[in-house]
């Protein structure tokens, strides 16, 4: 098929590079990783996003994840509208923090008490904190692979060599805020014991994304997530789930629920806000009481439980809990796409792993099974800009990233991945 016209996505690039670095306002846009410019966005509705220049795709990146239930779902723009006439910042507390503060306690119980905040990045950043003040400990163990927002002291990767503290892994970092901060392998558990021997009774936290899926998709291995619970317990640290991904996406309860377990902490994102700039962290009430105007541990925000924001974030979880069937649908609609995807690429040689969660899927273009980051490096970058590349020139919009998950929505339908599966077929290009 011929190349889409993209004559006016390349304008706007070139302007926007004039006034933004890169032309964009959060790196992995810019579709560096895949050697083209980036499509603009104009309008999304249900499945399909809308270019500036009249190309219509079927979306799996769902602006990364909130929108599970599909762009502009009406009850959701409904409320924001009506909330919208209301005002759009008061800086004072308003009925709808608490109950969008009890559906997340209803959802995720051990989420006792809740802090609304305006990005995972906070959200993240704040429960590390409240950590340290809680255990009066300093360090923390993050996982290589992971990712948990832009703040300094988690912008940090593995040192050379096992058992190293971490090195910042931005420009503008000073090493010294790294050095709380230790580094793990993901689904090793040795590599997280030998930390708590190593550093005996300083550790205030182990913060992991349940499902890691900022490296693509990889899932924990089984009895993972329960060491992790195990070992935090017996050393007086936490466990803090970053669901900021996984809440209410895996299941209503999120990944808590998913695999039945009960962390101290957890941070949720992206579906909260539905749509919009909200996120939270919460955890239980002796924990939350270390938080001012209650405790010692600071963390404030002008927009903080923005009305805005929390009218589309009570709309989209009502959604969820009235209709839990969405649940299973999403399930069974990433299922096919999977088994689809692995038919097509790996008939007749593996070329592909696929790795699957619930509605959260990768696949890497690697005949290895990807349980690490290490295997995550073994992948073909190439060939997946190639993929991304064929692709998107159908109208098959996939993240510009070998390293990030598909999202599957309630509004894809089986024509959806009917459709996308029909173009994967002529992609020809995996050799
Ligand atoms: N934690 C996880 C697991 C994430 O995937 C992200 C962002 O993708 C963040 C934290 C940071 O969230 P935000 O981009 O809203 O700051």
């Amino acid at each position: 098929m011929q190349s889409k016209n993209y004559k006016k996505s390349e304008k706007y690039f070139d302007l926007s590079k004039k006034y933004i670095p890169g032309g964009v306002n959060s790196p992995v846009r810019a579709a560096r990783a895949v050697h083209c410019d980036p499509v603009f966005i104009k309008s999304a509705l249900g499945s399909k996003i809308y270019d500036v220049d009249g190309n219509e795709y079927i979306d799996y990146v769902c602006s990364w994840g909130p929108a599970i239930l599909g762009h502009a779902y009406p009850t959701v723009t409904e409320k924001v509208k009506k909330a919208l006439k209301k005002g759009l910042s008061f800086g004072a507390p308003t009925k709808k923090e608490y109950i969008l503060a009890e559906m997340i306690n209803e959802a995720m119980p051990v989420m006792e008490q809740v802090r609304l905040v305006n990005s995972g990045t906070e959200a993240t950043m704040s429960a590390i904190r409240l950590a340290r003040g809680y255990t009066k400990k300093d360090l923390i163990i993050k996982f290589t692979g992971c990712y948990h927002g832009h703040s300094d002291g988690l912008l940090v990767k593995a040192g050379s060599g096992v058992l190293t503290e971490a090195i910042s892994s931005s420009g503008g970092v000073p090493n010294d805020y790294a050095r709380d901060t230790l580094v793990a392998e993901f689904n090793d558990s040795k590599s997280v014991s030998a930390l708590f021997d190593k550093y005996k009774g300083k550790i205030a936290a182990i913060i992991v994304e349940p499902v890691a899926a900022n490296m693509g998709v990889v899932p924990p291995k089984e009895g993972f997530l329960e060491f992790l619970r195990k070992i935090t317990t017996e050393n007086d640290s936490l466990l803090i789930f970053d669901e900021v991904i996984t809440g209410f996406r895996l299941a209503k309860g999120g990944a808590c629920e998913y695999y039945g377990i009960e962390p101290d902490i957890v941070t949720i994102g992206k579906i909260v806000g539905g749509g919009m700039p909200l996120a939270a962290y919460g955890g239980k009430k002796e924990i939350m009481a270390c938080i001012s105007p209650l405790g010692d541990v600071y963390q404030a925000g002008t927009l903080s439980g923005n009305p805005i924001a929390t009218a589309a974030g009570i709309a989209t979880l009502k959604e969820l809990f009235e209709h839990p069937e969405i649940y299973k649908n999403i399930d069974e609609s990433t299922k096919t796409l999977a088994e689809g995807i692995e038919k097509i690429m790996n008939s007749d040689k593996k070329r592909v792993h696929i790795n699957r969660v619930g509605s959260l899927m990768s696949v890497f273009f690697t005949a290895k099974d990807v349980s690490c980051y290490e295997d995550v490096l073994s992948c073909d970058l190439d060939k997946y800009a190639s993929y991304y590349r064929f692709l998107r020139d159908n109208g098959i919009y996939i993240a510009p990233s070998q390293f990030e998950a598909a999202f599957i929505s309630a509004a894809h339908d089986s024509e959806d991945i009917k459709n996308t599966l029909d173009v994967i077929k002529r992609f020809g290009g995996v050799e």
